[in-house]
């Protein structure tokens, strides 16, 4: 291995620049850490997603400090949901904890965005560097560095503490022996974009809850998951799909082929056919409901995807990546301001801990969800009986997006916080 012409050595090395790695490495950076950010990609790239912030995902993006006032930004004002004959337009809650809007911008101008912003603040970013597999001191286990093919040939980067931000794909964490786990749920999202000038704009994310698999005609499935239409604002919209793992059609379904049924069904003047496609459809995996544990071990944080930290009632997963980031950032902060040793592992237990306190009953409750709604008869009876209800989906609309005041709310963020407490612990 030559000597590479940059420095491979800092406090902490941050896998991937997608919004957690990204957001980890603002927040140490801003903190006077030397971080180096090492991503396989060369920015601007595209990354296969909805688009879409609920008010979760915007309030990470204000804690940044970014101003969201311009026109790359595209506001909604809450989420439209159609399905069993019904289109009800729930706007998003008035909370203390939360903005009352939410945002739509493509992942490959909002990551692009998030990693100048790491950039700024002082972290050593490192693009078309794809990371192969820690490097692990025998005598500790504990991880020290991490290997990766450059530009320049195999590089090592060293640094007493790693943060796994890879995404799904999840290759440091693996390996270093952290699994995925099996009883947790799993989804599979595919999107593309089509040109319409009806649909570009809209003030709702529109959600259809009732995807049918019709490839056998004489057996139709409701699916387990939804889809989306988001509007893009410049001509253009992000549609998609995602599913659960929990239902028997799970892995024998053509998703790209179901997506392309859901389009030709939709309203002529909508404008989403073929002819107007843009690109192919793409999909990707969503690790939900922390489906990789433990988040903390031997000097490797994970954070988002790579922690399988995306909600499990509505597949959502920046937000929890950046919140993820932040709480990591924190943790690993305090640690790099004690000894090594156990002072500062002590402190490093502080994020796994956090994840748990901030998310883990909440992510119960999402996977019991995910196991009912995978049988079919649970999940049409839950479209028709809520559907026309609209104060039950006002209820529904807190508890999938996770949008409720824990303290002072309102009847719905009661109801939500106590039945977050009611899921047993596994
Ligand atoms: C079809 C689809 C639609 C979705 N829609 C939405 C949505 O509308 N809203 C929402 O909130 N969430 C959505 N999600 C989920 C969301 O995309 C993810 O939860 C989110 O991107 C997680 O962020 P992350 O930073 O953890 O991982 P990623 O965004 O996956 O970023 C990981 C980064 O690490 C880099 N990387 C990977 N491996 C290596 C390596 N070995 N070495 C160096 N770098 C590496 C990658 O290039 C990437 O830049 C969707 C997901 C899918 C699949």
């Amino acid at each position: 291995m030559k000597a590479p012409s940059f420095d491979t050595s800092a406090d902490v090395i941050v896998v991937g620049a997608g919004p957690a790695g990204a957001t980890a490495a603002t927040y140490l950076a801003r903190a006077g850490i030397d971080v180096l950010l090492l991503e396989k990609s060369t920015f601007p790239r595209e990354k296969v997603c909805g688009d879409g912030l609920t008010p979760r995902g915007v309030k990470q993006v204000l804690a940044l400090g970014i101003d969201v006032s311009g026109d790359d930004w595209v506001k909604n004002k809450g989420l439209r949901v159609v399905g069993g004959g019904v289109s009800l337009e729930l706007d998003w809650p008035d909370l203390t904890s939360y903005p009352p809007f939410g945002l739509v911008r493509t992942r490959r101008d909002f990551d692009e965005m998030l990693a100048d912003l790491a950039v700024k603040a002082g972290a050593r970013m490192r693009q078309a560097t794809n990371v192969s597999s820690p490097i692990i001191d025998e005598r500790t286990g504990r991880i020290i560095g991490v290997t990766a093919k450059t530009p320049e040939g195999p590089t090592n980067f060293h640094a007493p503490l790693v943060i796994a931000a890879d995404g799904v794909s999840a290759r440091v964490a693996i390996g270093m022996g952290i699994d995925k786990r099996e009883d947790r749920p799993m989804g599979v999202a595919v999107r593309r974009y089509y040109r319409s000038d009806v649909r570009t704009h809209d003030d709702y994310l529109e959600s259809h809850l009732e995807l049918w698999d019709r490839s056998d005609p004489a057996k139709p499935m409701l699916m387990p998951g939804y889809g989306w239409i988001f509007g893009l604002g410049d001509g253009t919209v992000n549609v998609g799909l995602g599913v659960l793992n929990s239902s028997k059609a799970f892995g024998r379904t053509d998703y790209r082929a179901l997506l392309k049924t859901w389009m030709e069904g939709t309203p002529e003047e909508w404008g989403l056919r073929e002819e107007t496609a843009i690109g192919t459809t793409l999909g990707a995996a969503l690790p939900m409901g922390f489906n990789r544990t433990p988040h903390y071990r031997n000097g490797l944080l994970l954070i988002g995807d790579a922690g399988g930290a995306v909600n499990p009632f509505n597949g959502e997963g920046i937000a929890y990546a950046m919140e993820s980031a932040a709480l990591a950032a924190d943790a690993v902060l305090q640690g790099l301001g004690r000894p090594e040793g156990p002072a500062r592992e002590h402190a490093l237990a502080g994020y796994p801990a956090a994840m748990s306190d901030h998310l883990g009953s909440y992510y119960r409750l999402g996977n019991v969800f995910s196991k009912l709604i995978g049988q079919p008869k649970i999940m049409a009876a839950a479209t028709k009986l809520g559907l026309p209800r609209k104060q039950l989906m006002y209820l529904v609309l807190k508890v999938l997006a996770g949008l409720y005041d824990t303290r002072d709310g309102d009847w719905a963020d009661k109801v939500t916080v106590a039945l977050t407490k009611v899921v047993p612990r596994v």
